[in-house]
């Protein structure tokens, strides 16, 4: 269902009114992870900077260590509903198991799926029949036909608004906490039909690399990014290192309005 045999044409997925896909540049940004009203609505303010349609923001985050901050839960998610009335962007916001689904996808635009639960089969199918688009990042140790098999789990569900966000895979390099497989845009592009996304924030962990990896994505050909940002990011919860202040975030919406979308 989501390879080009099945459909020749590259498909435009809309996300609360905002299209994504062939014919754009997509910047979704936003907070990592959501911690008080106050520094949200800051990062929302951030993310229209980086030049964002869509606001991302974690209210439940499935980290490697049980003992890292976990996120809000629902209050998270009200607050999250919350900054999209204010600023009018629409939200995405990532969903952890099957039963969180009719409990998230009410607030959310856009449902999206970590890296971490890439494998998780019944997420997949509950994400498939809930109504909502789907962001599906890369598992960080997956192949690419495993994460196409994974978008064919969300697609047999009934549901084909399915975005792919790479976002790094795990190699033997260190410098980096994860290296981004920027050859997977082109690749994914000619085997399926579905936008594709990079997440540079994620997969390079740093803030100084986000800039460079935004534009690598885009001469590549993704249909968009998305960037974390923070307004404080020494004090953040979660992946303070790894997000952007004005100054970077207008270096993004600068690179971004600097191409020519591919179609
Ligand atoms: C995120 O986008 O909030 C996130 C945790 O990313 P990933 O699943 O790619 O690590």
């Amino acid at each position: 269902l989501v390879s080009r045999e099945h459909h020749v044409e590259r498909t435009v997925v809309t996300v609360g009114g905002v299209p994504l896909g062939p014919g754009t540049l997509t910047v979704i940004a936003g907070p990592c992870a959501v911690e008080t009203p106050a520094q949200t609505l800051a990062a929302a303010r951030l993310a229209q900077a980086a030049g964002a349609s869509l606001l991302r923001g974690g209210a439940f985050k499935p980290r490697t260590s049980p003992y890292a901050y976990q996120g809000l839960g629902e209050a998270g998610l009200r607050i999250l509903a919350d900054v999209r009335d204010e600023t009018g962007l629409p939200l995405v916001t990532e969903v952890i198991d099957p039963d969180g689904v009719r409990l998230v996808a009410p607030y959310a635009d856009m449902l999206q799926i970590g890296t971490r639960n890439m494998h998780n089969f019944a997420l997949l199918q509950a994400v498939g029949e809930a109504g909502r688009p789907v962001l599906l990042k890369r598992g960080f140790g997956a192949t690419i036909e495993e994460w196409l098999m994974a978008a064919e789990y969300i697609a047999q569900r009934g549901n084909l608004d399915i975005v792919l966000c790479e976002r790094g895979i795990r190699t033997f390099e260190t410098a980096t906490r994860n290296t981004l497989d920027i050859s997977a845009v082109p690749v994914v592009q000619r085997l399926s039909h579905l936008p594709v996304i990079v997440d540079p924030s994620h997969s390079g962990g740093r803030r100084d690399l986000v800039l460079p990896l935004t534009r690598a994505a885009l001469a590549a050909g993704a249909d968009g990014v998305m960037v974390d940002v923070h307004p404080d990011p020494a004090t953040a919860l979660c992946d303070g290192d790894q997000a952007l202040t004005r100054p970077e975030a207008a270096e993004v919406a600068e690179a971004v309005a600097g191409l020519a979308p591919l179609m």
